[in-house]
């Protein structure tokens, strides 16, 4: 039995966005995606962009999401973002465990679950990114890298709980390369983590978690992604940056 979950289009804007240009593409994109009222628009940006792209969203259905946080609420961590502070600000959305944040900034599977959590606490809903940090030699390496990430996710999390988490498959060779994955590889990546969490909880569970796929979307491609059974949406960063791309992508989904 189908279950319809709402599509999401996350632009994931990582360090490539001034606070002084934040608004302007909120003003370009805030009544073109309003026509698409099933499709959830986020954007994400860094930290310091985050209350200019709060200020500019408001009133619209756009929502706004930070790329990362600490999971302590407080505290002497010179330099971290609380999950406190995010949802103070009025946040909704946190992208999790980049390959970026797991390649370059050494984020585990652990503290990701730590993180995720601590997100969890302040109703702000995590966005965890899945990735494949080593390139998987065979479809059997591929499969085992993905369903470990899947389980150590959602370490400690109720079923309730598992229901309101997103996940993004992006295979890290896929990711701002220009080569998305196939379809179809996609989809089959999409449906070994669904049956993982229908494996953990159940498939109610299984059926109620939007996972996206990202790496190289861009509107030439994102239809034949969105369409697979799997697909719940797309997270995109390079396309994403120009605000005719996000539309387009918004009008797809
Ligand atoms: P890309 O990035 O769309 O530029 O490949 C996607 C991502 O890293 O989230």
């Amino acid at each position: 039995e189908m279950m319809r979950r709402r599509p999401l289009v996350v632009a994931n804007w990582k360090m490539n966005k001034l606070p002084s240009e934040s608004a302007a593409y909120i003003d370009k994109i805030e009544k073109p995606v309003d026509q698409f009222p099933d499709v959830i628009p986020v954007l994400a940006g860094q930290d310091v962009l985050l209350p200019g792209m709060l200020h500019a969203a408001r009133g619209t259905n756009i929502s706004i999401g930070a790329e990362n946080m600490y999971w302590k609420d407080q505290g002497a961590f010179t330099g971290e973002t609380s999950p406190a502070a995010l949802a103070d600000l009025g946040i909704r959305y946190v992208i999790l465990g980049h390959s970026e944040r797991r390649n370059y900034f050494h984020e585990t599977n652990e503290m990701v679950n730590r993180k995720a959590h601590a997100a969890l606490q302040h109703n702000l809903i995590p966005i965890v990114a899945i990735d494949e940090a080593i390139i998987p030699r065979n479809e059997n390496d591929r499969s085992h890298w993905v369903v470990n990430q899947v389980i150590e996710t959602f370490e400690g999390m109720s079923a309730q709980t598992a229901k309101t988490m997103i996940l993004a498959y992006e295979p890290t060779d896929s990711i701002g390369s220009g080569q998305a994955m196939t379809p179809e590889i996609a989809q089959f990546a999409l449906r070994r983590i669904r049956l993982t969490l229908a494996d953990m909880y159940n498939w109610d569970v299984a059926q109620a978690v939007r996972i996206m796929y990202g790496g190289s979307v861009k509107p030439d491609n994102a239809y034949e992604l969105m369409i697979q059974d799997d697909i719940d949406g797309v997270l995109v960063g390079n396309a994403a940056l120009d605000p005719d791309q996000f539309i387009a992508l918004c009008q797809i989904a």
